[in-house]
């Protein structure tokens, strides 16, 4: 073959491939208009029939040289392609998606606005035992400079003997030592029914572990104007958390902090396992700010310092740790909350 003639027959391949193009784009077109219409008649996008009828007459139209096989799997990409033109925006980008919004999200609380490129801190006791075990932990929070305290209220134990929390009364106990000590409380609700009444008393609903997947709470915490601090459940992957969160923000409510915990693995060493690559993936992939509890990842008060320094250092936007004024008498978590001098020693660290 002369180089002419490969010329001219590479010459014929691109005018195809241009005539290909037109015709990709002109079904596109045809596909958008059939996606509108379905949408006014409120009809299913897909529809396994009509596809599996239009793949029919394509292979009985196939005189070769292609394979049945290839000319149904080049076919099978382009109908994908074209399901996808006619999803909405969200399906492609969810809310919570950097992709959709580039900007940092900055969620302020009590003057602390979290998301702002400066480490903010939560701190407090598992869970509200009494006026003055909080009040305790709270003087110490405020002589530190900190502006938000932790405490639960409602308590999802594994064993439904253990002590449950004080449930409304906690919320109460919150509510009087947050304004003596000009400091805003983060609580966490487990039942959708209690968001209207705890917005009255705490400042960020926190749903926890154990409800990350809890949609209908998601949603109601969605509703709300007020901020919610997600915490990953104990065996969600990254995508699933990030899903949850898009439960939230898709009611409405883009207030949402992210909180890596930890997650279950097969090593006993620590109570779970910190999953510290999950931060940089999550200021990646989403626009909210990322904060890292360092009590319930570790379960242990001798890694609670480096495991905020390196939650820091890998870029999170704050560490929640637990206080307790005497952790050996706490109702939960006696053996991974500190104590107010270890307290002291670990924020100054940080600071
Ligand atoms: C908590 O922060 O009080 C708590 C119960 O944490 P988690 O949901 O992460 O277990
Ligand atoms: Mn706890």
């Amino acid at each position: 073959m002369s180089n002419e003639e490969l010329d001219l027959l590479r010459n014929d391949l691109d005018q195809v491939n241009l005539e290909l193009l037109a015709l990709i784009n002109k079904r596109a077109k045809l596909v958008q208009d059939i996606g509108r219409v379905k949408q006014q008649q409120g009809m299913n996008r897909f529809d396994p029939v009509r596809e599996r009828s239009m793949l029919d007459s394509i292979i009985q139209n196939n005189d070769g040289p292609f394979e049945t096989s290839t000319v149904q799997h080049i076919f099978k990409e382009i109908f994908k392609a074209s399901l996808e033109l006619q999803e909405d925006d969200h399906r492609k980008a969810l809310l919570v998606s950097r992709k959709k919004k580039p900007e940092d999200t900055v969620v302020t609380v009590n003057g602390e606005s979290i998301g702002d490129g400066n480490p903010h801190f939560i701190v407090g006791p598992c869970a509200v035992e009494s006026y003055d075990q909080v009040a305790q932990v709270a003087k110490a929070a405020k002589d530190e400079g900190l502006n938000l305290l932790r405490g639960g209220a409602f308590k999802p134990r594994t064993s439904p003997y253990d002590f449950q929390g004080l449930g409304l009364e906690g919320l109460k106990i919150l509510k009087r030592v947050a304004d003596e000590y000009n400091l805003a409380v983060i609580s966490e609700i487990v039942n959708p029914a209690d968001i209207p009444t705890a917005v009255d008393y705490i400042d960020v609903i926190q749903i926890g572990a154990r409800n990350m997947q809890n949609f209908e709470l998601l949603k109601a915490a969605g509703q709300v104007d007020k901020p919610v601090l997600l915490k990953r459940g104990m065996s969600a992957t990254i995508s699933e958390f990030i899903n949850a969160a898009e439960y939230i923000i898709s009611q409405g409510n883009e207030n949402i902090i992210l909180c890596e915990r930890g997650i279950r693995t097969y090593e006993k060493a620590t109570r779970n396992t910190l999953d510290i690559s999950a931060v940089p993936i999550l200021k990646q992939e989403t626009h909210l700010p990322v904060m890292v509890d360092v009590t319930h990842s570790t379960g242990r008060r001798d890694l609670l310092l480096p495991a905020a320094k390196a939650a820091l250092a890998i870029g999170a936007d704050g560490v929640m740790a637990e206080v307790h004024p005497d952790p050996a008498v706490a109702l939960s978590d006696s053996a991974q909350q500190m104590d107010i001098d270890m307290f002291k020693h670990f924020i100054n660290e940080l600071k």
